[in-house]
């Protein structure tokens, strides 16, 4: 049989779903994303389903299937185990010459749904003659190398819109702070490693995963923003510099950073620094270290019964230095989970002062060093002993400090 492909356009089209369960519930997202009109009839929805017809997202007859709903439909998705109730459905779409997709059996449908891969704005999807098995071979390759292949256009970077809402579609040059997760390089967010795999420039910080780095495209002009030779402020300035003028000159230019870009990562500064220069920028966050950390060394940061508050915050600076921004009294006070960043070096410090505020000395207390990679160390301790342990142990930065009963809670 020879299948005669098309793509559809659904946006404003009645599409019908008969059924409201497991097959229901994974193929309406696509044809809401299609931006088509939804009628789903079925005694019973899954809570999935129930969340779109209350969000108004679709409409949902609560009964079986009459031959009448399918007035007005383009296109019937027929997704019920019961093969006579399917039957019934198909013979009354074929009657009056509606596409029927059978999840049941395909081979009594008058539709495939084929096995579809989506980047950015490309979609592809690949039909078989019966063998499915294949099919979905074929879209995971096709998927994976299209996953490793830089756009044919680099000025045109699909699914990428500026912070203030701006699609980026045509533009020339621009920037985009790409969160790179806590260390594992399989922690980047697919968009982020899309948008990495499509970079003329990648201006990265020491913290990001170097796994990432090594599948760059030999032409792609690399900055180790670590090894800018200024101090911290003047390399920041320099950093600034570099994204807005790569970027004037056309190029696409991802600013690698290790954790998410906004948390203590200076990435609200470099999107100041573009917006001044009027270079279109975006931002795709990542997974941080101060949620990650924890998470990987079996700390929930919040838990049902123990902590229904977290905190995060910077301890580069000492608690008794004019300069802190920091609370401390507050945090001693904080029922729930306390996570410092950049904390190794002041931790004596900072355990003194919340000791000295009245947080108990028996609160339990963890280090996560380099969370996430091979070298990821974890000790555990009270809020009174964990300075003196993390020290005698030899932690070394990058690591996290959390204090609070979730520490014990999985322990
Ligand atoms: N933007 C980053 C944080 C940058 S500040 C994020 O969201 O994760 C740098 C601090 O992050 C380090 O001093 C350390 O406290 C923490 N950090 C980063 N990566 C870490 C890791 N893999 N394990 C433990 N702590 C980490």
């Amino acid at each position: 049989m020879n299948l005669y492909p098309l793509a559809l356009r659904l946006d404003g089209r009645r599409v019908l779903v008969v059924g409201g369960g497991a097959v229901a519930t994974r193929r309406v997202p696509a044809l809401l994303a299609a931006g088509a009109l939804v009628d789903v009839v079925a005694p019973e929805l899954t809570p999935a389903l129930r969340a779109h017809a209350d969000a108004g997202r679709l409409t949902w007859q609560s009964r079986r299937f009459e031959p009448s709903d399918l007035d007005g439909a383009w296109l019937v998705q027929v997704a019920v185990d019961d093969p006579a109730a399917a039957e019934q459905v198909s013979a009354a779409a074929q009657e009056r010459r509606v596409f029927c997709v059978r999840a049941d059996d395909r081979a009594a449908a008058t539709a495939w749904t084929p096995a579809v891969t989506r980047h950015g704005p490309v979609t592809v999807a690949v039909t078989d003659d019966g063998d499915r098995r294949r099919a979905l071979a074929v879209r995971d390759f096709v998927a994976a190398a299209l996953e490793a292949t830089p756009a044919a256009e680099p000025a045109t970077i699909p699914g990428l819109h500026s912070v203030f809402g701006r699609g980026l579609a045509q533009v020339g040059g621009h920037v985009a702070l790409v969160g790179a997760g806590p260390g594992d390089p399989e922690l980047i967010t697919v968009k982020g490693r899309r948008l990495l795999a499509q970079a003329d420039v990648v201006v990265a910080d020491r913290l990001v995963p170097g796994m990432l780095l090594g599948e760059l495209r030999p032409e792609v002009e690399f900055v180790d923003a670590a090894k800018i030779p200024y101090g911290p402020s003047a390399a920041q300035e320099e950093i600034n510099r570099i994204l807005v003028e790569r970027a004037l000159e056309g190029r696409f230019v991802v600013r690698l950073k290790g954790g998410d870009p906004f948390v203590f990562g200076r990435g609200g500064e470099e999107v100041l620094a573009c917006v001044k220069a009027g270079v279109p920028v975006t931002v795709v966050p990542g997974v941080t270290s101060s949620i990650a950390a924890p998470a990987l060394a079996g700390i929930p940061v919040t838990h049902r019964g123990v902590a229904h508050e977290f905190a995060v915050v910077s301890g580069h600076v000492p608690p008794d230095d004019p300069q802190s921004l920091v609370n401390w009294g507050a945090l001693a006070r904080l029922q729930g989970t306390l996570v410092v960043l950049m904390g190794l070096k002041n931790l004596p410090r900072i355990t003194e002062r919340l000791l000295v505020e009245g947080k108990p000395a028996d609160t339990p207390a963890a280090v996560v060093q380099e969370g996430s990679t091979d070298a990821q160390r974890v000790l555990r301790g009270t809020l009174g002993s964990i300075a003196a342990s993390t020290a005698e142990a030899g932690i070394r930065p990058p690591a996290v400090v959390v204090i609070g009963d979730v520490v014990a809670t999985l322990a």
